[in-house]
């Protein structure tokens, strides 16, 4: 018998009984081992989705003029020595961060699914935290900064020092061969979703974002701030990614989800939202317009609890409020109009231009 599927405005023709069987073996992990790239039938419907919405958002650093961004960064009036520092401690914290999360994504989640859309998923992933590494060199080359400078960030400066080193413990953890079939490992895969798409990418990169979309609101560094604006649409999409990636996981393993493992991942959150709030202290060492280290780390609690719920977690701080409430329009992009003078424009197709989730932020 045969059976008519539609994907994306597209319909395809299966078998029914050779779909059915696809379908079965498709499984977040331990799913039928295939080297053919069987995307339907889609049982993941949202990573088919959520592919397609990335990929209607692509865009190109060398898109984003960055003249005044360098006259600002040249000038002694115009922008101040801590904005310039904020600056400074953004392309250097994001040139490792970017690098790490793709890294874990190739090396580690990627790796270990099983179902293709996933893969598909996961791979378009990985090649936007490529567009955010190549972002921030564009950004170093338009200001003349000296990249060794940044390399030295990931080690000089502790706070971003030990933002790194809580992330990449728990991926290097999983790079051996591992029997997916145990306990033990499904948790270690679960844990590391959970850290890189909620505490990670959609916890500790915010103080930043924040800082840095903060500056852009009052004109300062115009080309970095459109850069950040994209790059945190993809972050909403990323960590759409890993949430879903990580609940449907557990659905179909059910045994992973036990009190002391929410425990485990509460406690993380913990730790990941300390870390922030020492790296906010050292990109805030004084108070200036608009950049209160108050008001950041609030904005801190408010996201992680945003994240922990977002998984079925209980939040630290019930009732938190939001002190940027303007940061969520910074971020649906197509509200504006004539925003952006460019490619850009044309690689969005106006029907397909979507954030998933913006009214959370
Ligand atoms: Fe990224
Ligand atoms: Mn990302």
């Amino acid at each position: 018998m045969e059976k008519t599927f539609e994907i994306g405005g597209r319909s395809f023709v299966l078998d029914q009984k050779k779909a059915e069987e696809a379908f079965a073996g498709k499984r977040v992990i331990n799913g039928r081992p295939s080297m053919a790239f069987n995307l339907l039938p889609l049982r993941y419907q949202w990573a088919y989705d959520l592919y397609r919405t990335m990929k209607a958002n692509h865009w190109e650093p060398e898109d984003i003029p960055m003249g005044k961004d360098l006259e600002q960064w040249r000038s002694t009036t115009e922008v101040s020595d801590n904005e310039r520092w904020i600056i400074r401690m953004g392309i250097g914290y994001f040139s490792a961060a970017e690098g790490i999360v793709g890294d874990n994504i190739q090396h580690v989640v990627r790796e270990l699914v099983t179902a293709p859309e996933l893969k598909l998923v996961l791979g378009r992933h990985a090649h936007e935290e490529n567009i955010h590494a190549d972002s921030l060199l564009y950004m170093i080359s338009s200001l003349g900064i000296n990249p060794h400078e940044c390399e030295a960030m990931f080690e000089q400066i502790d706070t971003v020092r030990r933002k790194n080193e809580f992330v990449t413990r728990i991926s290097h953890s999983l790079r051996r061969d591992l029997d997916m079939t145990k306990l033990e490992n499904k948790q270690l895969l679960a844990k590391n979703i959970f850290v890189f798409g909620q505490c990670m990418e959609g916890t500790q990169f915010y103080g930043l974002f924040g800082m840095i979309l903060s500056l852009y609101r009052n004109n300062k560094f115009p080309g970095i701030g459109q850069m950040f604006r994209y790059t945190l649409r993809d972050e909403s999409n990323h960590i759409e990614v890993f949430r879903n990636l990580l609940m449907d996981l557990v659905e179909e393993n059910p045994a992973v989800w036990t009190p002391a493992f929410k425990d485990e991942l509460t406690a993380l959150m913990v730790e990941a939202v300390e870390l922030e709030k020492e790296f906010i202290q050292d990109c805030l060492p004084v108070n200036s317009i608009g950049l209160s280290a108050a008001d950041f780390i609030q904005y801190i609690d408010y996201i992680a609890d945003r994240r922990l719920t977002g998984v079925g977690l209980a939040p630290l701080n019930p009732g938190i409020s939001n002190p940027f409430p303007w940061l969520a329009e910074m971020m649906d992009i197509k509200k504006e109009q004539n925003f952006f003078e460019g490619r850009v424009t044309e690689y969005q197709k106006a029907s397909s231009l979507e954030v998933v989730d913006d009214s959370e932020l």
